[in-house]
């Protein structure tokens, strides 16, 4: 079991947190059947504390286990099919794709994720590496993947560092790896500027009629094992059968009929449905709720903040000054300090990252409204 960080946690590597340790699940092409979102919804419940993330990579974070626990879940999860029973192939699996990709890209994708779990080399690579297969009506922006995979006519063209090739469909598992076998070691690694975790992506929520497909947002990408068997039983219910996982905190149901889709919404009653949703402006950490580090309850305060009227076009509230939740500069950022009297108190920059310099420090949520401004219409 890792105790370090800079490292990435893993269903057989857990990592502790402060609400215990948290294993990562990464879904096979980012998706799951209704038995498996069942089984990992029980498993969180019996293993952890409930708590389930859905990562900027579309992958599955139980929360609140025990090193005992996550031994326990990890057995019942690769039972499940979740994950490969080999530690070192389920690691190196670290593929992204977009969610409801035509068939012949699944098909390279598929393809592309074999070759990575066999090619034993690349654990030399850094673990925050990330292959990426983007096509269909919900591409992958360039910078979510080190090496990008996206149809080019009757081809496909791989990027990697600034290099492109183009190849076959058959050849692309090949010409990847070759790609990164020829990247100088120094450059074998992540995108050097912190990627920003994306808040709910505004493209994917919502009706998608030409698709049948519905996509719902979870504010800061955050689900209970209660929550996920809903969604399941819906997906089972109206949907292809399949939980559909984006790199975007939201999840689409595939496969509707559009005569399906009123009571859907009204089942997801509560998460993000619409594109102006406030709450597709926020990022924030999971603070004092989940985190050792954290001076305050983030989530809480920021959905607190957002019901009393304050709007930004980016708004971070982190629980303290590192920043996870989103590394890079936001028009406003909201850094916990500590608590008084019950309430959050927060350091205020305006266009700034969470360790710049405040300014103005020691605000409540009322003061940061009073400073702030509402806007003339919260809802
Ligand atoms: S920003 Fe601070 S409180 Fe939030 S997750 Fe990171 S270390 Fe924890």
């Amino acid at each position: 079991m890792a105790d370090a960080r800079g490292w990435c946690p893993d269903l057989f590597t857990p990592m502790q947190s402060g609400d215990g340790w948290l294993i990562r699940l990464k879904p096979r092409l980012a998706r799951i059947t209704v038995r498996q979102a069942f089984a990992v919804a029980q498993v969180a419940r019996a293993s952890g504390n409930g708590l389930i993330d859905l990562t900027g990579r579309g992958n599955l974070q139980l929360r609140g286990l025990t090193p005992d626990t996550a031994e326990h879940a990890a057995r019942q999860l690769v039972a499940a099919g979740l994950a490969d029973p080999d530690p070192a192939r389920e690691r190196r699996r670290n593929l992204i794709v977009s969610p409801l990709m035509p068939a012949p890209a699944v098909a390279v994708a598929e393809a592309l994720a074999t070759t990575i779990e066999c090619a034993a080399w690349l654990d030399a690579l850094p673990a925050k590496f990330a292959f990426g297969v983007s096509a269909g009506r919900f591409p992958l922006a360039d910078d979510q993947a080190d090496l990008l995979v996206r149809p080019q006519g009757d081809t496909w063209r791989l990027f990697l560092g600034g290099h492109t090739r183009d190849a076959s469909a058959a050849a692309v598992p090949a010409v990847a790896l070759s790609m990164v076998r020829a990247l100088p070691p120094t450059r074998r690694r992540p995108h050097a500027a912190p990627r920003a975790p994306r808040p709910i992506g505004p493209h994917v929520v919502g009706w998608h009629p030409e698709a049948g497909a519905f996509g719902f947002g979870l504010p800061f990408g955050q689900l209970d094992s209660g929550l996920l068997t809903r969604l399941a039983s819906l997906a089972a219910r109206d949907g292809d059968g399949l939980l559909h996982l984006t790199t975007w905190r939201a999840m689409l149901v595939a496969g509707i009929d559009p005569a399906a889709v009123p009571a859907l919404r009204d089942a997801l009653d509560g998460l993000v449905q619409d594109p102006g949703d406030p709450r597709l402006l926020v990022n924030a950490c999971i603070g004092s709720a989940g985190c050792s580090s954290g001076k305050v309850d983030a989530r809480a305060d920021a959905l607190a903040l957002l019901r009393l009227g304050v709007r930004a076009p980016s708004i971070h509230v982190s629980g303290c000054a590192k920043g996870c939740a989103h590394p890079g500069p936001a028009a406003l950022t909201l850094v916990g300090r500590g608590i008084r009297d019950g309430r959050g108190l927060y350091g205020l920059v305006r266009d700034g990252r969470a360790g710049d310099t405040a300014l103005a420090d020691g605000l409540d949520c009322m003061q940061l409204v009073g400073r702030l401004g509402r806007s003339a219409d919260p809802s």
